[in-house]
């Protein structure tokens, strides 16, 4: 499974659509301070899910969308699009069977989220679902920020485990067990 390309649109200082491919090759994303580099990622775990204002360094969950600027006005709506090539066997259910999967996240002013899997309107759900013991997901290990080694050291055995255990490809396992047992 590989990240192929982002599409944003109104998210953060990306205002005009964009498109950021990542080929191959690509080893990282360079540019003077304030340009928008960590912006990137911010919108990566976004998509995934990432519901904390905090984690994506804002106040409020619509300090995600393009907020102004002396040349520009707001937007009203943030929109950011995850495509990956799904080779493997990383993803498991429905979704198995499509070469290529796209996650989209849509926010507006009044805070309402809305989320697509291909395409298809979706609940958060499905999209951490899909994600869960990939690796890849708002809080999870494929995403290694500033000050996160030393946190992980530093952290309380339980989310230690819960770390752990997302390494280890139990999660969705532990997941779906709580979700029989609240049944
Ligand atoms: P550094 O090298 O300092 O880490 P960076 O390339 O990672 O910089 P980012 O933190 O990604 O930079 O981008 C910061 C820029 O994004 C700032 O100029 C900030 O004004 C802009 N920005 C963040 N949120 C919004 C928003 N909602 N609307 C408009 N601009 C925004
Ligand atoms: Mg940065």
């Amino acid at each position: 499974m590989r990240l192929k390309k982002i599409r944003l649109a109104g998210f953060k200082s990306f205002v005009d659509p964009t498109n950021i491919p990542f080929p191959d090759d690509m080893t990282a994303i360079v540019g003077p301070n304030g340009c928008g580099k960590s912006n990137v990622i911010d919108a990566v775990r976004w998509v995934l899910g990432e519901s904390s204002a905090k984690n994506l360094r804002g106040d409020a969950m619509t300090d995600v969308i393009f907020n102004g600027s002396t040349a520009r006005k707001p937007v009203s709506q943030s929109s950011v699009e995850l495509v990956f090539e799904n080779a493997g066997d990383r993803i498991e259910g429905e979704y198995a069977q499509y070469n290529e999967l796209s996650i989209k996240r849509v926010v507006t002013r009044e805070a309402i989220s809305t989320y697509y899997l291909n395409g298809n309107k979706c609940r958060r759900r499905d999209v951490t679902d899909l994600f869960l013991g990939t690796g890849l997901g708002p809080r999870s290990y494929a995403i290694i920020e500033q000050g996160m080694i030393s946190r992980l050291i530093e952290s309380k055995p339980q989310d230690l485990r819960i770390f752990i255990e997302e390494a280890a490809g139990i999660s969705k396992y532990k997941e779906r067990r709580r979700d029989t047992e609240n049944r």
